[in-house]
């Protein structure tokens, strides 16, 4: 069939979820048996989002083909299973890079460039090239920020003119915000009726509204927003807070959003959606009674979306094994000897997170000590797999000074070093060790037995690696190297064989866990949690 486009864009205030929304009918789409796909535009000038912060801009999600991306990709693979690329997420930044380097290469015949058009058809170039390959039956584009904003101008102008080629072969959703004044208990609906009329202004009728709102809109008020928004009542569509996002595609279809969808853009509709699986998955999480308590140290607690990937991949593998989670945040900077023991001792399985640099690190060796000293289940992911191998230098190996060169260039047992192919890098920006690379584990590991195979493929992020150097140290002592990368042998995963689980890989496993597959290494460290938390209960008992 023809590509169908649906442009998302969003209105009032940020952090509405329309990367929740886009997921969600994305899902529905595919559970009906259509191949789609989900792009998302940033309107920030740093090429991507890989130079950011984690305050500035929570987790920087990884694709396979090794671009760092807006966290939004990650839910969009949560909730569809497919894998993005670099395709899939594109900045102001890297628009006006390939303006500026064809201006430069004389593309331009000598024309003076512009916005509109050359700005707009760079960027109507990157919504057509995911559709144009053919691949896909429906491109859902995300335009990031609000509308109103200085900065996603362009973007909005780029949709308009598409919108104007493509016909009935796209359409826009608008998410917006309805707020509830308590004085007055009332729903108001006058920010949304604002926020379409900017829309308007630059030329955009949305043909579906979808309403984020705290409590429930009347089919009255929905009317009212019909009328003054120029919008099919039934095209209203409600967002009401919910427990879990992962109801969000149910919510979504009850109210026809997906067959609004097939209709507007004339697609004959295939069957039903199938939600078996998804059905499933959310019998599990509300039928869980028992709950397993998982702490999470690391730097960036306070921030809610720092570790999003991680908390997701949690939360599904304790879904599947039918508990609730508590998730327990511990701020890797505050945490000492003196109050290890009350802030770890009642965990039943404890993760150090990835990171970068000096900040809080002390407080990943005292957690990684005490895990391994009381043998309580402990995965490590990238910088965590290394804490765990300098923290095991330096109390079992005796090397009191063990470090990462990337926290003490000068350390006299750099049992990790940067990578040979790092050493020559200035950039900072896109130049880690990026995307998926192949593993091989070693027959009969715990952690090849938690994957049930032993040739594997993980992304990375990372310029730093296990020092090969010390393996044999290592392997010696009790800590075995069992993951492989076979073309540069590097170090990809430890674990300690005679603890419970004691695993710590290089690479980002959080990356590729999704609703419908739950990440193997996420799913049997959180049995042993919970094998753990069984054997505290029985003994406290007796
Ligand atoms: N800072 C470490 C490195 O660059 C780990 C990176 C990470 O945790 N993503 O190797």
């Amino acid at each position: 069939m023809e590509t169908k486009y649906i442009f998302v864009t969003g209105g009032v205030v940020s952090s509405l979820g329309k990367g929740i929304i886009s997921s969600s009918l994305a899902n529905l789409l595919i559970a009906r048996g259509y191949r789609v796909t989900i792009q998302k535009f940033d309107p920030y000038i740093n090429i991507d989002p890989g130079t950011l912060n984690p305050y500035e801009h929570g987790e920087c999600y990884v694709t396979v083909d090794g671009h760092e991306a807006d966290l939004d990709l990650g839910h969009y693979e949560r909730f569809t299973d497919i894998h993005t690329t670099r395709a899939n997420n594109i900045t102001t930044g890297r628009i006006y890079q390939a303006v500026i380097d064809k201006e430069r290469r004389g593309d331009y015949l000598g024309k003076t460039v512009q916005i509109v058009p050359h700005i707009t058809d760079e960027i109507k170039r990157a919504v057509k090239a995911l559709g144009n390959s053919g691949n896909f039956d429906f491109i859902i584009t995300e335009i990031g920020g609000v509308v109103g904003d200085i900065e996603s101008l362009p973007f909005l102008e780029a949709v308009r003119q598409l919108r104007w080629e493509l016909g009935d072969s796209s359409l826009c959703i608008h998410l917006t915000y309805v707020p509830f004044i308590a004085a007055a208990k009332e729903l108001k609906t006058k920010p949304t009726q604002h926020s379409v009329k900017k829309l308007q202004e630059l030329g955009i009728q949305p043909d579906i509204l979808v309403l984020r709102t705290e409590h429930h809109i009347s089919t009255e008020m929905r009317r009212k927003i019909a009328l003054f928004c120029n919008v099919a009542p039934d095209a209203v569509v409600q967002s009401i807070d919910v427990d879990t996002i992962y109801r969000v595609p149910l919510r979504m279809h009850e109210q026809g959003l997906d067959d609004i969808v097939l209709h507007k853009t004339r697609t004959t509709p295939h069957a039903e959606p199938d939600m078996a699986a998804w059905l499933e998955f959310l019998h599990k999480m509300d039928n869980a009674t028992d709950t397993v308590t998982i702490g999470l140290v690391g730097k960036y607690v306070e921030l809610q979306d720092a570790y999003k990937s991680i908390d997701e991949s949690l939360f599904q593998a304790a879904t599947y094994n039918g508990h609730k989670l508590k998730l327990v945040y511990i701020h890797s900077e505050k945490l000492t000897d003196a109050d290890v023991d009350q802030k770890l001792g009642r965990m039943d399985g404890v993760i150090i997170a990835p990171g970068f640099g000096q900040r809080g690190i002390d407080g990943k060796f005292v957690a990684l000590r005490y895990c391994r000293e009381h043998d309580i289940p402990t995965f490590g992911i990238c910088l965590g797999m290394q804490c765990m191998v300098i923290e095991f230098a330096r109390n079992v190996l005796g090397l009191a000074d063990a470090n990462s060169t990337e926290m003490s260039p000068s350390t006299p047992h750099p049992v990790i070093d940067l990578m040979e192919e790092q050493k020559s890098i200035s950039n900072l920006g896109g130049t880690m060790r990026l995307g998926a690379y192949d593993c091989r584990l070693v027959p009969g590991s715990k952690a090849a037995g938690a994957y049930g195979t032993t040739d594997i493929s993980e992304r990375h992020r990372h310029r730093f690696e296990f020092n090969d150097s010390y393996r044999d140290a290592f392997e010696k002592a009790g800590m075995a190297c069992v993951g492989i990368n076979p073309a540069a042998q590097l170090v990809e995963v430890v674990e300690i064989p005679g603890k419970r689980w004691y695993i710590g890989t290089q690479y980002h496993p959080e990356y590729s866990s999704t609703v419908l597959h739950p990440h193997p290494l996420f799913m049997s460290f959180m049995r042993a949690a919970i094998q753990y938390r069984d054997e505290r209960a029985k003994t406290e008992k007796h």
